[in-house]
């Protein structure tokens, strides 16, 4: 790893305020880059929840009902391994990104990243560039700094909202959130269910807190994923590093010369000004660093400027940089990430093709099991459930596989179940002593959709015991 410099800058040394890091934006390839990712992943988070398909939201998480639609899936609690499964997948995808190109989640998708670069962009708007706002902060308050200041926090609240509007209407549908109205005392008002005004709440509150004030900390201190990251690092992972033996001695020079006694760092702060957790990549690696290559960006400018190569600042490897030897890309580690990715997704898709979207459960009656009829009839009373995990109403029959001499007794023609609707229906069976053969006989009961597109069955047993 790069060696820290002796003379280096104290980080906040050049944030007059000491308090609050205002980066200076920079332009370059890797935020050219950032900056579509992230305009990408934010569109996708407003607009997916109003995307509609077969007539309902087509992304939908709707707790109060327990129905969580994807597109032409409904999942149900009982299908908490695909929830589960999904979260594994997603986590696993993590790692294995990061051991190949480090913190690279962190720098151009992490959603805490995307919102504290919106709020930031707000300030630039309203108060200018970095050294305006740190101006602005110090200086005494006017009657136009506080106009500013409230614009600001109005603009970051509006921010907040639509935030937490959106994320809620995952839950609630965007038909309720936005499309339900009352009016209280002349004034329209959203008719929302207590649940909801708690959530919009505690999200609003959330995203401001987060992006308005603690930006960085969050990063730096209560991140769990930036803590253990470097469990993950390898000599090959891909990092954000500054070419110590290059750049040292740093210092400045007239423009166009390169004297002897110093490397290529013109000492021109602009790496520790862009970057968003006010560090300097000087130093080596360091934990505050979210890898976003503003640094980079900005070093590569100012070598163009001055006329020496670019590269100061740049992605390489702990092998690349200090061992000087050839990265290896295909190492035992991403191998073993890649097996376990596939065998998950493998099972996930496997399952999800041979998912029966119709479920059936049997419960024998807890009162009284077994009893005889006036015909002298064993009676045997079960509860089955039938679950239509169809996205369309359908109609289903009940049928059972049995001895023969053992008949099914209901008074359902038929099951109509509503999409995603489920129905506990009693029956029963009954047999003649005489063909009963064993205290317990297995019993199979079959449910089909009318129009025979799906089929479920549960076995439970018959049992020849009477209970009082
Ligand atoms: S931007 Fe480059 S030249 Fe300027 S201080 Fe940073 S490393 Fe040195
Ligand atoms: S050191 Fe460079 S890459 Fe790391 S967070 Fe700062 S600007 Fe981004």
């Amino acid at each position: 790893m790069s060696a820290p410099s002796a003379n280096r800058i104290p980080v906040h040394d050049v944030d007059a305020t000491k308090k609050r890091i205002h980066p200076r934006f920079t332009d370059g390839f890797y935020q050219r880059i950032r900056l579509f990712s992230m305009y990408f992943l934010l569109a996708l988070f407003l607009i997916l929840p109003w995307i509609k398909y077969d007539g309902r939201q087509a992304i939908w998480f709707d707790v109060p009902s327990q129905h969580y639609y994807i597109f032409g899936l409904t999942l149900f609690p009982q299908d908490f391994f695909f929830i589960a499964a999904f979260f594994m997948i997603a986590a696993f995808t993590l790692f294995m990104v990061t051991v190949y190109a480090g913190r690279v989640w962190c720098g151009y998708a992490c959603p805490q990243t995307i919102w504290v670069h919106l709020f930031q962009h707000v300030e630039k708007w309203v108060i200018g560039d970095r050294n305006k706002r740190i101006k602005f902060d110090i200086e005494p308050n006017s009657a136009s700094k506080i106009a500013k200041k409230l614009l600001i926090y109005f603009i970051w609240f509006l921010m907040a909202l639509i935030t937490a509007s959106t994320f809620v209407s995952y839950v609630a549908g965007t038909k309720f959130i936005y499309g339900s109205w009352q009016t209280l005392g002349g004034f329209p008002i959203p008719d929302w269910p207590t649940w909801i005004w708690v959530s919009m709440f505690i999200f609003t509150f959330a995203t401001y807190a987060n992006a308005a004030y603690m930006r960085e900390f969050m990063c730096i201190h209560i991140c769990p994923y930036g803590r253990f990251q470097s469990v993950m690092f390898d000599k090959d992972t891909l990092i954000v590093s500054y070419n110590y033996n290059r750049g040292e001695p740093r210092g400045a020079r007239k423009k166009g010369t390169h004297p002897d006694n110093l490397g290529d760092c013109v000492e021109c702060t602009m790496c520790v000004q862009v970057c968003p957790t006010g560090i300097d990549i000087r130093d080596g690696l360091q934990v505050e660093c979210i890898q976003c290559a503003a640094c980079l960006d900005a070093c590569n400018e100012i070598m163009d400027k001055v006329g020496y190569p670019r590269g100061l600042i740049r992605y390489t490897t702990e092998r690349q940089l200090v061992e000087k030897e050839k990265s290896r890309y295909l190492r035992p580690k991403l191998f073993a990430y890649l097996l376990l990715l596939t065998v998950l997704i493998s099972v996930v898709a496997y399952s999800l093709i041979e998912r029966v979207p119709l479920q059936i459960d049997v419960r024998g009656d807890r009162n009284q099991l077994s009893s005889t009829n006036t015909e002298g009839q064993i009676v045997n009373s079960y509860v089955i459930k039938v679950t239509n995990k169809t996205q369309k109403s359908n109609d289903y029959v009940l049928t059972i596989t049995a001895p023969k001499g053992f008949n099914l007794m209901t008074r359902f023609k038929s099951i109509p179940l509503d999409a995603g609707e489920s129905y506990d229906m009693p029956v029963s069976i009954a047999a003649d002593p005489k063909v009963i053969t064993q205290s317990e006989t297995p019993i199979t009961f079959n449910v089909d959709s009318k129009d025979g597109s799906y089929h479920a069955s549960k076995t439970n047993v018959f049992t020849s015991q009477i209970t009082k």
